[in-house]
C-alpha cells in the first residue's frame, strides 16, 4: 500500500511525453502572473483544476487558469516543468477566477494573493480521514464478562457507532471493543460522513408589521429578479432588519441558490447562529477564523459542491468557491472590520457589491447607521433604500442627552460626572440595567512621572504604554511589548512618582466598585476575556439579566440585545473625533447611536447619556437630537466638498523601514516620480501619526483621485517604474483606506 497521499491523485506523471499540453497555472503566492506547466497526455486538467506542481525546489498546488501570462513568450516547451497531480477537489469556478482577478487588480495585489485567500482551507486538499464504526453481527458467544456483556447490550440495536461512543455508552474502555472485534462479534463498519444540514425555507414564518412587510417586498422582488441589484436596508435598532433579511435569504434558498451572510464580528454573535436556526430549523455553515482546520476543509469543498446552502461567514467568506452563489447579505454593513488591512488589503463590503455585480444576483447591505458610502449611492438611486424607522417592539429609541465635562465635572481623579452617578443610582433602585461605554482598554492610557515629567513610552513605537493594572503590566497596544509595572521612574528613579494619567475600562470599573459596592458588574472587554467562549457566557449573563452594572469596549457596541438594559452612559464620547481620519465623524456617530441603542430594547424605554467636553460638536447634535438625516447632510456635504470618499477616492502608500532615512528617502522619491496627471493629487510623504510601530519607521503618501479616474492604471504604471525597494524598506499600498494612523 502506499501512501494515503497516493489516493488523492488521480495520476502520477513521471515523464512528459511528446503530446504534453501547456497549462498556465496560477500559484498562491505573491506573484501576478500564472506560469506554463506541461500536463501529460493522460492527464485531464481543465481550467479551475488544482495541481500540484513543482516551484523551485518544493511543490506547490495551485490552480489551472484559464488565461496564461507566458503563452506568446513561449518557453520551451521542453524546459517547462511538468504537474505531478492533480487533486481531487472540485475545480475553482470560473466566476472565481474573474473575482480573484478582479479583486488584486483593484487592490493592487498580486493575482497569487487573492488566490491564496481562495484556498485558506488546506484540510479541503487532504484525503478526508476515513472514519469507521463498529455494529453488531450474529448472536454474541455465551459467557461474556460483564463489560463485554454492556457492550452487546447497546449495540443489540444495530446502530452503527465509533468505538469510542459504544465504549462511553456501556462505560467500558475500548481495548474491551477491540476483543469483541478481534472475535467477530463486532465489525468495522465505514461511517457516512455527516452531512451539512439543509435549512428550510419554510420552517418557521412569522408575522411582520406593515413597514417590514414593505421590505420584505422589496428585497423578495429583488431576488425574484435575478439579477444584480443593491438595496440597503436602514433600520432603526431593534427594527427588525434581521428578520427581514431572512425573507430574502429563505427566497433565494427556495429558488435553489446559495446564500451568504457576512456579519462583522461573527465569532462573538453566536446568538445568530441559534436565531438562524430558529427561522430556518438547520444551521447555517460557519467560516470565521475560529473555525477550525478540519471543519474549514468542509465548509470549503461543501460551498464548491453546492451541498453548502448558506454559509455564515466574517469577511473572508467572500473568496470561498461557490459553486451557486445567489444572495449576499452584508449586516452592519459600516463595520469596519469588513476592512483587512493585511496582504490583500480590501474592504469586505465593496467586494461583496463586486461580487455580486459579477454573478448578476442581488445583494443586501444592513444597518442602523449606514455608512456614508451606502447613503450616497442610496441617495442617488443606485441602491434602492428600504427603511424601517420603527422599533419591532414599538419602543422609541432611547432618549439621549449630553453631559457638558466643563460645567458638570467628576471629582479629581474620577471619571463619572456626578449627573451620571445619580442616573445610575435612580436606574439601580428601579432595579435596571446601566451600560457603561469606554472605547478604551486597560487601566490607564499614560503612565506619568510626577518628579520629572516623564512619559512612558514603547522602545519600539512611537506611543505610550498602557496600564493594564489587572495584569500588573504596562503595555503597548501596537506591537505588544509589556513590561511589570515599574516602581521607580524609568528616567529619573523616583520612587513612587509614577501616576496613571486617563481612564481605561478597568479604572472606570474601580470607581463604579466603588460607589456601588453592591452592584453585580460585568465587564466586557477583549483584553480581560480573551477567549470567545468566556466572552459569550458573559454575554448570556448580562442577557439574562445577572449584572446590574455593564462595563465594556465597542464589544458591547456589536448587535448584541440585553433585554434589561435600560440606560447608556458614554463615558468619552469625544474620544474618537480628535484623529486624522476622514471618517472620524461618522465612526464616532455610528458607535455612539449603536451603544446608545442598546438600551430600552424590550417592555421598558431607555435613556442614554454621552460625557462630552464638546456638546455642540455636529456628532454629538446628531446624536442628543436623533437628527440623523440633518448630520448626514452635513457630513456628505463636507466629503463633497473636500473630494472625500466616496465622492473622491483615496490610496495610501506607506513606506517604512528599521533605518528612518531609508523610508523617508524612498518615500520622497516615489512622490518625485509620481507621474503627473491633471486630476490626480499626490500628497506628502509624511510621518505618519503612528510615526514608528515594533521599530520600523513610517511615512506615508495619500493619493487622491476623482472617482472616474482609473487611480489602479495609474498607480501600477508610477509604482512599476520605481526602484524595488531593497532590504527591509516596504511598501504597502492600501486602496480605499480606513485607517490613517
Ligand atoms: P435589528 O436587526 O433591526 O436590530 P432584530 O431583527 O434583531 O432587529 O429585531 C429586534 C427584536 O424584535 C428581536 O428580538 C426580534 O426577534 C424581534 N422581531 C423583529 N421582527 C419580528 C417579527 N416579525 N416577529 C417577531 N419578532 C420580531
Ligand atoms: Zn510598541
Amino acid at each position: 500500500m502506499g501512501s494515503p497521499l497516493d489516493s488523492l491523485f488521480a495520476t502520477s506523471a513521471a515523464t512528459p511525453d511528446a503530446d504534453g499540453r501547456r497549462i498556465p497555472v496560477l500559484l498562491p503566492v505573491a506573484l501576478d502572473q500564472t506560469y506554463d506547466y506541461l500536463l501529460p497526455a493522460d492527464i485531464e486538467a481543465p481550467p479551475g483544476s488544482f495541481v500540484l506542481v513543482p516551484f523551485g525546489n518544493q511543490q506547490r498546488m495551485g490552480v489551472v487558469w484559464d488565461r496564461s501570462d507566458q503563452g506568446g513568450k513561449s518557453v520551451d516547451s521542453k524546459r517547462l516543468k511538468v504537474v505531478i497531480a492533480v487533486m481531487d477537489v472540485p475545480p475553482l469556478p470560473a466566476l472565481s477566477m474573474r473575482f480573484a482577478e478582479w479583486v488584486a487588480r483593484y487592490t493592487l495585489s498580486p493575482r497569487g494573493m487573492v488566490l491564496r485567500l481562495m484556498m485558506s482551507a488546506s484540510t479541503a486538499f487532504e484525503p478526508p480521514p476515513p472514519k469507521f464504526g463498529v455494529q453488531l453481527v450474529g448472536e454474541p458467544p455465551h459467557r461474556l464478562t460483564p463489560g463485554r456483556q454492556r457492550v452487546i447490550e447497546v449495540a443489540r440495536d444495530g446502530q452503527v457507532r465509533a468505538k469510542s461512543a459504544l465504549a462511553a455508552e456501556a462505560a467500558v474502555s475500548t481495548a474491551v471493543i477491540d476483543g469483541l472485534v478481534a472475535s467477530g462479534t463486532l465489525v468495522d463498519v465505514e461511517l457516512a460522513r455527516p452531512r451539512l444540514p439543509v435549512p428550510d425555507p419554510d420552517h418557521v414564518t412569522g408575522s411582520f408589521n406593515p413597514a417590514q412587510e414593505l421590505a420584505i417586498h422589496g428585497l423578495q422582488a429583488s431576488v425574484d429578479a435575478g439579477s444584480f441589484s443593491v438595496s440597503l436596508l436602514d433600520g432603526i435598532t431593534g427594527s427588525g432588519k434581521t428578520e427581514v433579511y431572512f425573507e430574502a435569504v429563505a427566497r433565494a434558498l427556495l429558488k435553489g441558490r446559495q446564500v451568504l451572510i457576512l456579519l462583522p464580528e461573527i465569532a462573538l454573535t453566536s446568538g445568530f447562529a441559534d436565531r438562524f436556526k430558529r427561522r430556518f430549523g438547520a444551521g447555517a455553515a460557519e467560516w470565521h477564523s475560529s473555525v477550525g482546520p478540519a471543519e474549514r476543509g468542509r465548509v470549503w469543498l461543501a460551498a464548491a459542491s453546492g451541498e453548502a446552502r448558506a454559509v455564515i461567514g466574517a469577511r473572508s467568506a467572500l473568496f470561498l468557491p461557490f459553486s451557486d452563489l445567489g444572495l449576499i447579505v452584508v449586516d452592519e454593513e459600516h463595520d469596519t472590520a469588513f476592512k483587512q488591512e493585511d496582504r490583500v488589503s480590501y474592504q469586505g463590503r465593496d467586494m461583496a457589491v463586486v461580487r455580486a455585480h459579477m454573478g448578476n444576483f442581488p445583494l443586501v447591505l444592513a444597518s442602523a447607521t449606514p455608512s456614508i458610502e451606502s447613503h450616497v449611492n442610496a441617495r442617488t438611486g443606485r441602491y434602492r433604500h428600504l427603511k424601517l424607522g420603527e422599533r419591532y417592539s414599538g419602543q422609541l429609541l432611547p432618549d439621549v442627552q449630553a453631559i457638558d465635562l466643563k460645567t458638570d465635572q467628576p471629582d479629581r481623579g474620577r471619571w463619572l460626572a456626578p449627573r451620571l452617578v445619580s442616573e445610575i443610582v435612580t436606574n439601580m433602585g428601579k432595579g435596571e440595567q446601566s451600560l457603561l461605554f469606554l472605547n478604551r482598554r486597560g487601566y490607564a492610557p499614560l503612565t506619568l512621572c510626577r518628579s520629572c515629567g516623564h512619559r512612558i513610552q514603547c522602545p519600539q513605537c512611537s506611543a505610550w504604554l498602557v496600564e493594564h493594572r489587572f495584569r500588573q503590566r504596562l503595555t503597548c497596544h501596537h506591537c505588544g511589548f509589556h513590561l511589570p509595572i515599574p516602581e521607580k521612574c524609568p528616567k529619573c528613579q523616583t520612587v513612587g512618582g509614577l501616576v496613571a494619567c486617563g481612564p481605561g475600562i478597568e479604572r472606570v470599573a474601580e470607581e463604579v466598585r466603588e460607589r456601588f459596592p453592591d452592584a453585580r458588574v460585568a465587564i466586557l472587554s477583549s483584553d480581560l476575556t480573551p477567549s470567545v467562549k468566556e466572552l459569550r457566557e458573559i454575554l448570556g449573563q448580562i442577557a439574562r439579566g445577572e449584572a446590574d452594572i455593564v462595563i465594556g469596549t465597542q464589544i458591547v457596541a456589536k448587535g448584541h440585545n440585553f433585554p434589561g438594559l435600560t440606560l447608556v452612559g458614554i463615558v468619552d464620547g469625544d474620544l474618537g473625533l480628535g484623529q486624522a481620519d476622514p471618517r472620524a465623524s461618522e465612526r464616532t456617530f455610528q458607535l455612539l447611536h449603536q451603544v446608545t441603542g442598546r438600551a430600552g430594547r424590550a417592555e421598558k424605554a431607555g435613556r442614554g447619556f454621552v460625557q462630552t467636553h464638546l456638546p455642540e460638536h455636529p456628532v454629538m447634535q446628531a446624536i442628543i437630537s436623533g437628527d440623523r438625516e440633518a448630520f448626514l447632510d452635513r457630513e456628505i456635504q463636507l466629503r463633497q466638498a473636500a473630494m472625500l470618499p466616496p465622492f473622491g477616492r483615496l490610496v495610501s502608500i506607506l513606506v517604512t523601514a528599521r533605518v528612518k532615512a531609508e523610508a523617508e528617502d524612498y518615500a520622497r522619491l516615489a512622490a518625485r516620480k509620481s507621474p503627473p496627471a491633471a486630476r490626480i493629487e499626490v500628497l506628502g510623504p509624511a510621518e505618519a501619526p503612528l510615526a514608528v510601530i515594533r521599530g520600523r519607521h513610517r511615512f506615508r503618501l495619500l493619493v487622491k483621485a476623482p472617482k472616474e479616474v482609473d487611480l489602479q492604471a495609474y498607480l501600477k504604471a508610477w509604482l512599476d517604474a520605481l526602484p524595488q525597494p531593497k532590504g527591509d524598506l516596504r511598501v504597502q499600498v492600501d486602496v480605499d483606506p480606513y485607517n490613517f494612523l
